[in-house]
């Protein structure tokens, strides 16, 4: 069948391809997909229960549950003082997903262009080219901790250039930027008045410094698309709700959208947000501890295996360098797959800078992460004298 150009263009995410080869696969330890460990809280399940019990099975309105967007509106002004009104600010949606599509769909004509920081998650530059637009890749490497420079930024804006696409804590690098540094790039969607798409779904899993929204910093609430939803902190990945908040008019057009595609986000999922807005600080901060733990183990481990990786500051991926054993991160995550059983995602995958790493995601429990990294350990030993790292000078930190 003759099917759309656009479409035919775009590879099948190579994250899925490989994990197909996963599943397959008995004792394979994975530190693949970014799925958290943490199963939904049970008072969040029982609020979806007893939602369905009492009968509420029908659609919403568009924009979602107000009560949900108010308890949105009332968590971002308590966690990081923001004020959007429930009314017209606020769009609930299936997950970041579909909010990011929405915001490129509602942002775009043909051919304006979209600067992406990558390694990034694997969606921003197919979802880019489904809405007619032309994702501008800006690669970013070890040397400025994954963020990029504003003056490479400045240096790929054109005519044509509609908006920045943030995401940090980031997947896969676990990267967040210092205060200056995401002062200088606001400056410089200021400057150029460009839209900044924040997609800031890992924004709890901030380990080193507080979390800063970017609509937070001065001038950017009113040039500043906030993304985020509850598949992440509250282990709700299957439930498909997020949110996209900021200017009324794009929500509007966004809503337009939304309304004609999806119609509206699963009641049951809108039932459990709202229950997840509840839970406490504390039971969050647990979880956060404990990846922390993780977090450190993970590193320490690679590093002292040979292979360099910088304390990610964020979110629950390693991105550790395999440049030292000489082969191709496709190389190194197919061959660590079958003959060490541990699944990691090659950094290809992740667009301009992903090759020589691997992303390795923490949200396996602890007795698992030290066992993988036992295996990789043996794997990168087993490897010929030519392509084993030198410890020594890999150690980076
Ligand atoms: N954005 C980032 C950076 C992600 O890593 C993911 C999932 O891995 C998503 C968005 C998807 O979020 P959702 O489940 O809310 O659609």
């Amino acid at each position: 069948m003759k099917l759309a150009q656009a479409v035919q263009g775009i590879a099948p995410s190579g994250i899925r391809r490989f994990f197909d080869v996963v599943s397959q696969m008995d004792d394979v330890i994975s530190l693949g997909v970014g799925e958290p460990d943490f199963g939904t809280a049970w008072r969040v399940r029982e609020a979806a229960i007893y939602g369905l019990e009492r009968g509420r099975t029908t659609y919403t309105t568009n924009q979602g549950l107000l009560e949900l967007r108010q308890a949105v509106g009332g968590h971002l002004r308590r966690r990081l003082g923001l004020d959007y009104d429930p009314e017209t600010q606020i769009l609930i949606t299936v997950g970041v997903s579909e909010a990011l599509d929405l915001a490129l769909r509602a942002l775009l004509d043909p051919g304006d262009e979209v600067i992406v920081p990558q390694p990034c998650y694997v969606a921003y530059a197919p979802c880019v080219v489904l809405a007619g637009g032309v994702p501008v890749p800006l690669t970013t490497g070890p040397e400025t901790s994954f963020i990029p420079r504003p003056e490479d930024v400045t240096a790929l804006i054109t005519p044509r250039t509609r908006a920045l696409l943030l995401n940090y804590p980031n997947n896969p690098t676990g990267a967040a930027p210092t205060h200056a540094q995401l002062h200088a790039l606001a400056a410089v969607a200021r400057r150029h008045d460009l839209v900044v798409i924040s997609d800031e779904i890992y924004d709890r899993l901030s380990y080193e410094r507080e979390h800063i929204a970017v609509p937070s910093l001065p001038g950017m609430a009113e040039r500043t698309l906030l993304l985020n939803g509850f598949s992440k902190t509250y282990g709700m990945t299957g439930w498909r709700v997020g949110y996209a908040t900021g200017p009324a008019d794009l929500i509007a057009a966004m809503g337009k959208i939304h309304q004609y595609t999806a119609l509206c986000a699963g009641r049951g999922a809108q039932e459990a947000a709202i229950e997840a807005l509840r839970v406490p600080d504390r039971d969050v901060q647990a979880m956060v501890d404990d990846y922390d733990a993780r977090r450190r183990i993970i590193v320490a481990g690679l590093n002292r295996i040979g292979l360099p990786c910088h304390l990610p500051a964020g979110a629950f991926y390693a991105f550790p360098s395999i440049a030292p054993t000489g082969l191709s991160s496709q190389e190194f995550a197919e061959r660590l797959l079958y003959e060490a059983h541990v699944a990691v995602v090659p950094g290809e995958a992740f667009g301009a800078g992903g090759a020589g790493h691997v992303r390795c995601a923490y949200a396996t429990a602890l007795p698992r992460i030290e066992e993988a990294l036992e295996r990789i350990d043996r794997f990168v030993q087993s490897l010929t004298p030519a392509s084993q790292p030198h410890v020594a000078n890999a150690i980076v930190g």
